[in-house]
């Protein structure tokens, strides 16, 4: 078994469907609700623990009963929940509204997840342990680089995926192993709408990257090695939601296993094509033994 803590946010999605989005001050008539669990950290963990990784998540849930559901799904997929705290109040929440043409309007109220600013009592031990430390970017900044600056201290890989895409501060660009941005975050980040490029900025700044695009498949580069392309499956997508948590789920769990970097890329692409042919965020990702047999 392999160790990984996720540092990260827990979300629970409120998603409604209806023929067009209000404007503001009027009110439609939706066709269907569903609440789905959710943050990018949540799904991480979710997807490395189904991929075989022994997984804890640091973060925090609210004390409504969006908390409640949002830690049993975790632990629904064996994720331990020792250090995910209770915050007085609610639970982290985005508000989508879906439109007929598939358009959406996204309101996200960090509720919980802005209320961890800092490590707590028991993180950085627990970092201690693990083999890789899993960041995005749905806590307050000051909790993602205190945890990855206490990975650094203890020599455990640091793998940030940075979303919502934003500039990075230098001392958590500094406390990362392994970058994984998607082709939207990478551009951002560095300016360059080519991903090969975009990369070659961002090993100047990080020392490996891999840059998720896609049905394209994913690009590997480091200041040590050929830029590696590695194509994704060729399958039918449903629903995309989640692909990209997947994908680093499932490459933490293969790195920490030692595998070398192809064969890891081409499990995490394996994982995340699997994701795709079904609907859902967390309910689509796939399991060790699904992901083995693709
Ligand atoms: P999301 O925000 O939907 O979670 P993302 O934008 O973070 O995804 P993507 O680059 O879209 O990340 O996808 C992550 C990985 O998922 C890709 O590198 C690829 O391996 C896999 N993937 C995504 N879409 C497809 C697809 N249509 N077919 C096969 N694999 C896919």
């Amino acid at each position: 078994m392999t160790g990984i803590v996720v540092l990260g946010s827990t979300n629970m999605d409120l998603v409604t469907y209806t023929a067009r989005a209000p404007k503001l001050g009027e009110t439609v008539t939706g066709r269907e609700f569903v609440t789905v669990p959710g943050g990018k950290g949540a799904n991480q963990a979710v997807a490395a623990a189904r991929a075989g990784g022994a997984v804890a998540m640091i973060g925090a849930v609210g004390s409504d009963d969006f908390g409640t559901v949002l830690r049993h799904t975790l632990e629904a997929s064996c994720v331990d929940t020792d250090l995910l705290r209770t915050a007085e109040g609610s639970s982290g929440t985005a508000h989508i509204v879906v439109d007929d043409d598939g358009g959406n309007a996204i309101v996200v109220v960090p509720g919980a997840n802005g209320t961890v600013t800092d490590l707590g009592p028991g993180d950085e031990a627990l970092i201690t342990t693990a083999d890789a430390l899993l960041l995005q970017l749905e806590l307050p900044l000051s909790a993602v680089i205190a945890g990855a600056e206490a990975a650094r201290r203890h020599g455990v890989r640091t793998i940030l995926t940075p979303a919502p895409a934003q500039p990075l501060p230098p001392e958590l660009l500094a406390a990362t192993d392994l970058l994984v941005p998607n082709e939207h975050e990478a551009a951002v980040l560095t300016g360059i709408a080519d991903p090969h490029a975009a990369a070659g900025a961002l090993l100047r700044q990080v020392p490996e990257v891999v840059i998720t695009l896609g049905q394209a498949g994913s690009l590997h580069a480091s200041r040590t090695t050929e830029p590696l392309l590695v194509p994704a499956p060729h399958v039918t997508a449903v629903d995309t939601t989640a692909a990209g948590d997947t994908f680093v789920g499932a490459l933490a769990v293969a790195l920490v296993e030692g595998r070398p970097l192809p064969e890891a890329l081409r499990w995490a692409s394996a994982a995340a094509a699997l994701c795709v042919q079904r609907p859902g965020a967390s309910t689509s990702m796939p399991y060790r033994t699904e992901i083995e047999a693709s």
